[in-house]
């Protein structure tokens, strides 16, 4: 297949749709994108708040962290992306401490005054050591924090932020945070982090400014529909594409509860809370997303978790243990479909960070770039 004359489709204008339509254009293809929503950029999107001008995370803080060059070269040669390490605090039983749980986070908890040695050490004795391998997220918790740390940070959140217990949950979800037996109290621990100086739409934006790119918003695919493209790269929902033929994939989706407040509401951009009483997860005040830019009013999110329903926005995918087989039977359903290539954390149903979706995205673009030289030549 040769570039020339070609049209592909692509389900989805956020990061996954963005990279890969960019790639193809370059190479000559001609790339038409499609968005039910009314704006690019997926769950990226940025925005100004008309009220306040401070620029927001419509759906939820992102930061961008990455430890692969080529992804952050990527990102930078469309964007200027500015220094921005991720400093959350959490409320717990009425005090505010540092996350990820840090030296300062322990001896704040336990009143106590250790060196980096002598709080490895306590820790260590906190830890239930009859868990010897951990597969939820409670035995992981238990055996790395042990039981005071895992019920004032982890236990509540966790309840509230996945709808279930704890012990229902794989041990993967916690290994993300680390815990860390200094004062380092960066969220992150990749080489390169920042934050996009316009924000990720405007980054987005570029990345689409392409002359053989055409980007139409506003518009539901139904992606099984007769078309005329010679390939289509589907980010939608898996389930969705199917029909939901083996039943719904378990997602949790997000309300936003905003408000605006005059001056600095809690002096950083993320505060937890980890108490189950509160029955929002965090509070997003997002002027502290671009402490390079000043403004008098802020506006700040309260964020409360809950089961996606079926007109709701699918924001992170909950694959318990016992949705295996049910994932299995889609993505063989996917494997079969040799014209549609799924992409994204929506079409693939991992919780994708922007990092890995660019990595992705530009590696699957260059597999079918490679594959169509072939057939071309052959
Ligand atoms: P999406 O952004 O979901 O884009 C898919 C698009 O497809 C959507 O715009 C949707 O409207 C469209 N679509 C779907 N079906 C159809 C259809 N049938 N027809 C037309 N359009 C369709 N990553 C980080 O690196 N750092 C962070 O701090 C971070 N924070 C996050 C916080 C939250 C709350 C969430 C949910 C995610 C976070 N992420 C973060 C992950 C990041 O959002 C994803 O990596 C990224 O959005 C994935 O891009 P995507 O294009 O695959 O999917
Ligand atoms: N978590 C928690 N308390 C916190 C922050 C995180 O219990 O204050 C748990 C929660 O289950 C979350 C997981 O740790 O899903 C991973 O945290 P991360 O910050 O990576 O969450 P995400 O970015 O997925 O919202």
């Amino acid at each position: 297949m040769t570039a020339q004359g070609q049209k592909i489709g692509i389900v989805g204008a956020g990061l996954s749709g963005a990279v890969i339509a960019r790639e193809l254009a370059e190479a000559g293809f001609e790339v038409e994108v499609f968005d039910t929503r009314p704006h690019i950029g997926g769950n990226c999107h940025t925005e100004r708040d008309s009220d306040t001008g401070v620029m927001v995370h419509i759906y939820g803080p992102h930061i961008f962290h990455t430890d692969d060059a080529e992804v952050w070269d990527y990102v930078n040669g469309y964007q200027t992306f500015l220094p921005y390490k991720n400093r959350v605090k959490t409320t717990s039983q009425g005090q505010v401490y540092s996350l990820p749980v840090n030296l300062h986070t322990i001896n704040q908890f336990f009143g106590k005054t250790f060196r980096p040695e002598e709080a490895r050490a306590f820790i260590e004795a906190q830890a239930d050591k009859t868990v010897t391998d951990p597969q939820t997220f409670e035995e992981q918790a238990l055996r790395f924090v042990g039981r005071d740390l895992y019920e004032a940070f982890f236990k509540g959140y966790t309840e509230k932020q996945w709808g279930c217990s704890p012990t229902d949950l794989p041990a993967s979800i916690l290994k993300r945070l680390p815990v860390r037996f200094n004062y380092d109290d960066n969220y992150f621990f990749h080489k390169f982090q920042g934050m996009p100086e316009n924000g990720y739409t405007d980054m987005i934006e570029k990345i689409f400014d392409h002359p053989k790119i055409k980007v139409t918003l506003g518009q539901h695919v139904d992606p099984r529909a007769p078309h005329d493209y010679t390939h289509l790269f589907y980010s939608g929902p898996l389930d969705g594409y199917f029909g939901y033929e083996f039943g719904r994939l378990g997602y949790r989706t997000l309300d936003f509860e905003r408000f605006t407040y005059q001056g600095d509401y809690q002096g950083c951009a993320v505060m937890n809370y980890g108490d189950a009483s509160v029955p929002y997860t965090r509070i997003t005040e997002h002027k502290h997303f671009s402490p390079w830019e000043s403004h008098e009013g802020s506006v700040c999110y309260r964020e409360f978790s809950r089961a996606c329903g079926e007109d709701d926005i699918p924001y992170y995918p909950i694959r318990l243990v016992e949705e295996k087989a049910q994932l299995a039977d889609y993505v063989a359903r996917a494997n079969e479909e040799t014209s549609v290539t799924f992409v994204g954390r929506l079409a693939t149903y991992r919780y994708l960070d922007m990092d890995v979706t660019i990595r992705e995205a530009l590696d699957t673009a260059r597999l079918f770039l490679a594959k169509a030289k072939d057939e071309a030549a052959m």
